[in-house]
């Protein structure tokens, strides 16, 4: 396991792991984690457990015993392994997202645990839905509903360090779809553009500026008009068709 650790403003900490990065995703994947005064607000929960336990023991030694909350910020399986070690805390999810983990978690583990789960994985469920938004009004830390890359998609938004954390809403290069509704997701990340926000965390890569926004604002306006896009990068091409098969056909 290698994980790299980035503070983001004053109180955000961003681990990022590298097991996704090889075939077929080559992707870092993050667990950013919020220091509240009162609670640490744990966006995502990666693969599991042995790979959770580090970033807590880190996070103990280093700021002392607090509550945790855990927010799953989708469904996908990449995101919601570790819930295991957090059942006895608050899991915050979307209600959308606790009833795709339901409908979908077990089939999702067992297509995955034999290449990436280092334990036997055991889906738990989020504890406490929302279904527009909740605020920890007392550590000034938001969660919200922002479908896009998926129906179930939330974020969360630091008040007071202004640090936005878009899950797989926003990816570099192009954005990756697993939902149709291209419309709805244009207006998401439009949101995000209209939030005053100084560091936007995203879950698969290091912290972005607004261009990313905009670009896949752009590609997913192109791909809305049926506009044929080609990349001279292959990767990036075979992303594009990735796109494209999941709008064709679905899965
Ligand atoms: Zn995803």
């Amino acid at each position: 396991m290698t994980v790299n650790m980035t503070k983001v403003g004053r109180r955000g900490l961003l681990f990022s792991f590298d097991e996704l990065n090889k075939a077929p995703y080559y992707c870092t994947t993050n667990v950013f984690i919020l220091m509240g005064h009162k609670r640490y607000y744990v966006c995502d929960t990666y693969l599991g457990a042995y790979y959770m336990t580090p970033i807590l023991t880190y996070l103990e030694s280093h700021y002392g015993k607090k509550d945790y909350v855990i927010f799953n910020s989708h469904s996908h399986w990449d995101h919601i392994w570790g819930n295991s070690l957090f059942h006895n805390h608050l899991i915050v999810s979307h209600e959308k997202c606790r009833a795709f983990i339901q409908l979908e978690g077990e089939e999702e583990m067992k297509a995955h645990a034999d290449s990436y789960a280092k334990e036997q994985v055991e889906i738990v469920l989020p504890n406490v839905t929302f279904s527009h938004s909740m605020v920890f009004e007392d550590d000034e830390v938001e969660f919200f509903y922002s479908p896009g890359h998926s129906e179930d998609s939330s974020s969360c938004y630091d008040r007071q360090e202004k640090i936005l954390f878009v899950g797989d809403n926003v990816e570099a290069p192009l954005p990756s779809l697993s939902w149709h509704d291209m419309e709805q997701y244009i207006l998401t990340l439009q949101h995000y553009l209209e939030m005053d926000a100084k560091h936007i965390v995203i879950s698969h890569g290091p912290v972005i500026n607004r261009s990313l926004i905009r670009d896949n604002i752009a590609y997913l306006c192109n791909l809305k008009r049926h506009n044929k896009l080609t990349f001279s990068d292959n990767d990036i091409m075979q992303k594009h068709h990735d796109n494209l098969n999941f709008l064709n056909h679905g899965n």
